[in-house]
């Protein structure tokens, strides 16, 4: 099962990938959770894209299609993917279908988590995520419930570069779900219902 999950940023495709994760054992592709690791370790990766990042800019095309053609290449990916963040933007639509054929492999679904932009802004600013897990909460998680790990805010979550993330989505990224309709590949999900909802549907239009 190769994946693709698309929806402003705020959406829930994190918390929707952590499921799927923990009921199929399939890899979690998350080129925001790869590129904040780098920025964590300092590494010059790292260096490069926390400009881009702090901004709510994109980091360059070139850059991210490098790490998620590494990250396809492994041993866990092979079995099924959910690419979380990625694409977000035609170049790397591209890129990604040409990589993956080139691997002999293909995209099965595009699931487009639909949600009220003016409820985004709220639910980004509050939201939290652990430093040891990843795990994402809210502000009323003080500790983390999956590992008791500390809550942070990230960076970007503050209400200035929200704004710009969802103006830099709407421009570069929302255009995808177009090229996943062309292919026949697009499911769209109404996001702004429980987790546990949505994750049903999730579920249902994976027919699993
Ligand atoms: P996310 O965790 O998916 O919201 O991503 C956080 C930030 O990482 C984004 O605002 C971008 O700066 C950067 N980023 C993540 N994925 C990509 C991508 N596919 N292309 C370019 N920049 C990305």
């Amino acid at each position: 099962m190769n994946i693709v999950l698309l929806g402003a940023p705020g959406a829930g495709k994190g918390t929707q990938a952590d499921r799927l994760v923990a009921e199929f054992g399939i890899a979690h592709i998350s080129t925001g959770d790869i590129l904040r690791a780098a920025v964590k370790a300092g590494t010059p990766l790292g260096l490069e894209a926390r400009k881009y990042m702090d901004a709510g800019e994109l980091v360059p095309d070139s850059v991210v299609i490098g790490l998620v053609k590494d990250r396809l290449g492994a041993t866990d990916a092979q079995r099924g993917f959910i690419l979380d963040g990625f694409p977000r933007t035609s170049v790397q639509a591209v890129a990604l279908d040409s990589a993956l054929s080139d691997m002999g492999k293909s995209i099965d679904v595009a699931i487009a988590i639909d949600v009220d932009p003016d409820a985004i802004v709220k639910r980004i600013t509050s939201r939290r995520m652990c430093r040891a897990c990843g795990y994402i909460g809210t502000i009323e998680d003080s500790r983390c419930p999956k590992c008791g790990g500390e809550m942070y805010q990230r960076d970007d979550d503050n209400e200035a570069t929200v704004r710009n993330r969802l103006d830099v989505y709407a421009r570069s990224t929302a255009p995808l779900v177009d090229y996943y309709l062309g292919k026949g590949l697009l499911e769209t999900i109404d996001g702004d219902r429980p987790v546990d909802v949505v994750y049903a549907d999730v579920k249902a239009k994976l027919k699993v």
